[in-house]
């Protein structure tokens, strides 16, 4: 009897998943400061104590770009912080934006063995905590910069990457660790692609960028701003200058509109242009800067997704009273993130669903009214969700003087047009092999949403990496 207790596991203690602290509600709906805090270091070794470091660790098969999880937070239990730091970026190198946007409630940590009786491990914050905690050693001066040492000398052939958003600066980043002399060409003033122009600062805080780009270019990655490929240079051009590949990764920049009446009155806006004035031309801190935004009081957001979330939100924080958010499907089949739908809803966001907008009236030439029609679900349709159907005479009125259209993005024909046979798909995006990112061009790769559509940061990520192996292939054999 003695032994068969003996043999027995010490019981586990069961602990709370730990939540993150986050800005008052009320508070952070009157400013643009980040909602979610991070975890304290006693947070996060409490959180890391929940991982039983499973012999299988199928949370692993859940990241796109195969972070080693496990022993990531293996090495924060030990407190190996900055051990821990190097596994992530062995896989990942934005682990800061990563821990803030990526959708880990589908991802990693939705195969999470904890999730089975219980919720998962906080993959995401755990990952989160060891690079903001790198980033303010680095600032306090407690700790030597890591990325110094990256730093390595770059002889191998040139290669361009089109657009710095996360497919791009991955791809550069992996290129120059394999010794090629790497530039991203970048159309806008700022590189960073969604993550500097789209991702508002409450929920992704620009400095962030600023430094995981710091820390790209400290690995040897040249970065030309104010070029816009297929303007002001040609693919051509850049083959002729001494690229050896090229890799578009442009991203899906061309808001979509609905169609309907109204929508060129002044006061509507393409989510696009709403959420750039204010992120990077720092709009919501006029006249200290230049660019003005039309602050609505009354402000309608048509969509669902976490683009419409994020532009209800910078309404709300840019003086809006009233915000409606209006979708024409149900709360369950909103693709925006929980979080953001909860924060939405905690920040005063009234949401309309089961709602379609028909018109937008005007008076003056300026928005006055957004006109709905009532939505019930019918069967599933080619998406798998129910398809929304207008409830016959159930039009009504409500009293908006800004609306922004944030039903989604498509790619920019800008570059793609002036590329003569290169292959696209019905809805412009860039016919690409799906591991290797090759186009029907010998020379010319393509990766994240302008091959795939509006999709997320770690999926372009994922192509960026990808891409970046099949270019070194394709160098060094020379076969396509
Ligand atoms: C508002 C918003 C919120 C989002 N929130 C999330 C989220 O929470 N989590 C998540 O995972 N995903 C989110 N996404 C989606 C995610 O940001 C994108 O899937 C991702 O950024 C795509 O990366 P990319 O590198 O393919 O393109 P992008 O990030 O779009 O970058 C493309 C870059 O190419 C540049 N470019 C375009 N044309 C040219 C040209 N001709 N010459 C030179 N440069 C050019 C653009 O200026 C841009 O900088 C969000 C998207 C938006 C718009
Ligand atoms: S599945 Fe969950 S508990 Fe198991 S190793 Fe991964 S994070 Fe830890």
């Amino acid at each position: 009897m003695a032994e068969e207790i003996n043999r027995k596991k010490p019981k586990r203690k069961k602990i709370d998943r730990v939540d993150m602290p986050e800005q008052d509600p009320v508070k952070r709906s009157g400013n643009f400061n980040e909602v979610a805090l991070g975890y304290s270091e006693e947070d996060a070794l409490l959180e890391a104590s929940r991982c039983i470091q499973c012999k299988n660790p199928i949370c692993i098969k859940g990241c796109p770009v195969g972070i080693d999880i496990k022993s990531f937070i293996g090495l924060i239990q030990e407190k190996k912080f900055d051990e821990a730091l190097g596994k992530i970026r062995e896989k990942n190198g934005l682990p800061a934006i990563c821990g803030r946007v990526c959708p880990q409630e589908d991802q990693c940590e939705k195969n999470c063995v904890l999730g089975i009786r219980g919720r998962p491990v906080a993959i995401g914050r755990l990952e989160r905590f060891v690079a903001d905690r790198e980033m303010k050693c680095i600032a306090d001066g407690t700790e030597e910069s890591t990325w110094s040492k990256a730093t390595r000398k770059c002889t191998k052939e040139k290669i361009a990457v089109i657009g710095s958003g996360p497919a791009g600066l991955t791809c550069a980043a992996e290129l120059t660790k394999l010794g090629y002399q790497v530039t991203i060409f970048e159309a806008l003033h700022k590189p960073g692609g969604v993550l500097i122009y789209g991702i508002p600062e409450f929920r992704l805080p620009k400095e962030i960028v600023k430094k995981e780009i710091e820390y790209v270019k400290s690995l040897g990655v040249n970065i030309e701003v104010n070029m816009v490929i297929g303007r002001v240079m040609t693919l051509d051009d850049l083959f002729e200058g001494g690229f050896k590949a090229v890799f578009i990764a442009t991203g899906a920049g061309l808001p979509y509109f609905m169609g309907i009446p109204g929508e060129n009155l002044n006061g509507v806006y393409s989510a696009n242009e709403y959420l750039t004035r204010s992120n990077l031309m720092k709009a919501y801190r006029f006249p200290e800067y230049d660019t003005p935004i039309f602050k609505g009081l009354n402000v309608a957001v048509v969509g669902g997704g976490n683009v419409a979330m994020d532009s209800a939100r910078t309404a709300r924080r840019l003086g809006a009273k009233h915000v409606y958010l209006i979708y024409r499907r149900s709360e369950v089949e909103m693709p925006a993130r929980n979080e953001e739908i909860e924060h939405a809803k905690d920040e005063g966001i009234n949401f309309k669903l089961l709602t379609n907008p028909v018109e937008i009236t005007g008076k003056d030439s300026w928005v006055d009214k957004i006109r709905c029609i009532k939505m019930e679900l019918g069967e599933p349709d080619q998406s798998g969700r129910r398809r929304p159907l207008p409830i016959e005479g159930s039009e009504f009125d409500i009293d908006v003087d800004a609306v922004i259209m944030a039903i989604g993005q498509g790619p920019n024909p800008l570059l793609t047009s002036k590329i003569p046979g290169l292959e696209l798909t019905g809805r412009g995006n860039i016919k690409a092999g799906p591991a290797t990112g090759k186009t029907n061009i010998k020379g010319v790769f393509a990766g994240g949403d302008i091959v795939t559509g509006a999709a997320t940061v770690i999926l372009a990520m994922g192509a960026g990496k990808d891409t970046a192996k099949a270019i070194d292939e394709y160098i060094r054999t020379g076969e396509w």
